[in-house]
Order: structure tokens, then sequence, then C-alpha cells
């Protein structure tokens, strides 16, 4: 194959994951959107222009994930690149739940302290305020991050395929996690069964009552899909979300929040808990 035949193949690769991408992004917060209509009706009310927002931040975060994720997957496919490996007895059985654990946690971890990172004055003013211009966030927020932030969350899977083996079907419900909780996590209200996020399990997973308080408070419950590195670095304030327990409390604090002005984090917190 000639310099300009993989290049071409490259340059086709990354496009068609930009639009796979972007398609999930439409369809996944699409459809957690019609469900919010139907359970909750009116809980999106006036909030059509930030709604626009979040779809043009997450389409063009679609390029950014898909860019690097399509190169990749070109060289796993033509050149034998990363660990990805397609038979499921390659490595045994109990290997298969293990890698989930193992990239969720990565992840996790990633998330956590980049996150901590961008809620610096400089990176929060120059990056993380477009995440934070959701008040209260909707499911379309799922990807709503400024180009540098979705670089940061870009490269952490096309990275980890190339450390930690995994199978095919199991990166896959890797990414159906990502998405799934991306969106239900900005819905706005809880989709998950109470005594998911309020009993022993919920003082570990992090569901939509959990980042809601991030969004109204912000300096605190910086986590994606767990609460130990928030719970070990004494940044977790529980999943006091909702007001109502339910959804919605995040609006009114968040509205109060964004009498503070664009790219600012409102409250004033001891200089331990600044980051
Ligand atoms: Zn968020
Ligand atoms: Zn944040």
């Amino acid at each position: 194959m000639s310099i300009v035949t993989a290049a071409i193949a490259i340059i086709l690769s990354a496009f068609a994951m930009t639009l796979i991408v972007g398609v999930r992004y439409l369809i996944s917060s699409g459809a957690f959107a019609l469900a919010t209509r139907a359970v909750r009706p009116g809980l999106y009310a006036g909030l059509d222009a930030q709604i626009g927002r979040e779809i043009a931040w997450s389409l063009a975060s679609a390029a950014i994930y898909g860019i690097p994720a399509g190169v990749v997957a070109w060289g796993w496919q033509n050149r034998g690149w990363t660990r990805i490996y397609a038979d499921p007895h390659a490595f045994p059985l109990w290997y298969l739940p293990l890698s989930v654990l193992l990239y969720l946690a990565a992840h996790d971890s990633w998330f956590y302290w980049t996150h901590r990172w961008m809620h610096r004055p400089v990176p929060f003013r120059l990056a993380h305020a477009v995440h934070h211009a959701s008040r209260p966030p909707t499911a379309w927020a799922a990807m709503a991050f400024h180009p540098v932030e979705a670089l940061t969350g870009a490269i952490v899977i096309p990275a980890l395929v190339f450390v930690i083996p995994i199978h095919i079907g199991a990166l896959a419900f890797v990414l159906g996690i990502m998405t799934l909780m991306g969106v239900t996590n900005h819905m706005g209200w809880e989709i998950f069964p109470r005594f998911l996020w309020r009993g022993p399990l919920g003082g570990w997973l992090i569901t939509a009552s959990h980042h809601q308080r991030h969004h109204a408070e912000y300096r605190c419950n910086y986590g994606l899909y767990f609460r130990f590195w928030d719970r070990l670095c004494g940044t977790d304030r529980g999943v006091g979300g909702f007001a109502d327990g339910e959804s919605r409390g995040g609006v009114v604090a968040g509205r109060a929040a964004a009498r503070g002005g664009a790219g600012r984090q409102p409250g004033h917190q001891p200089p331990s808990r600044q980051s």
C-alpha cells in the first residue's frame, strides 16, 4: 500500500468514525431528550438557545473524538496496532469483565484529575466554562466541551487500547457505558432506580444526582463513573444534586450560579478546595 493510499484510507476512517460518533450522539441525546419530555414535561422549557449551543459544541467534539479513534481503528485493521482482540478465548473469560472495569477505572482517574485541573482559573476560563455554560445541563450537553477539553477526553480510549488488552465486544460495551452515562448524568433527572444511587452501591457510583451537584456547585463531585477519587480527595459532597431527590434541584442553584457571570466559578472555598 502506497503512502497516498494509506493516507486516504486513514482520512476516510477518521471521517467515518466522526460520523459514527456524531450520529450516536444525536440518537442517544435525542432519545433521552424525548424521554425527558415524556417523563418531566417542561424541564427544558426556555432552554432552546442553550440546547442549540450544546448541540453545536457536541458535534464539534464528535470530530475531535472521531479523528484519533479513526486513525487507531485503521491501524488495528491494517497494521496490527493495539491490543484489541477478536477471539473471546484469547484471554480467560473472567478477564472480559475485568478489562471493562480496568478501562472504566483508568478513564475515571484520567477524567477526575484533568477535570480538577480544568477548574483552575485559567483553563476554566479558556475551556471548561463552555461545559458549565449549561445551566442546568440537558441531555444534549453530553459532549458539549470546548475543543481543548474534548481533546483531553478523546485521547483516553485510543491510548488505552495500546496498553490494556480488551475484546472488541468489551470495548463496545465500555463505549456504550460512556455514552449512556454522558447523556443521563446531564439529563436533569434520575433514570436509575433509587437503590442504585441511594444505597451502598450509590456510595461508589456516579449518576445524575451526583453530577448535577457538580454543575450546581462547581468545586465538588468531579468524578466520571466512580466516587472513589472524590471520596479519597475530600471533594465528594454526595448526591444532593436534586432538591426533591428526583429532578430540578440543580436548576435553582445553577441559575443562581449563572448570575456569577460567564467564565467564572461561583462560591468561595478554602484554598485546598480551589483546584
Ligand atoms: Zn458535566
Ligand atoms: Zn466541571
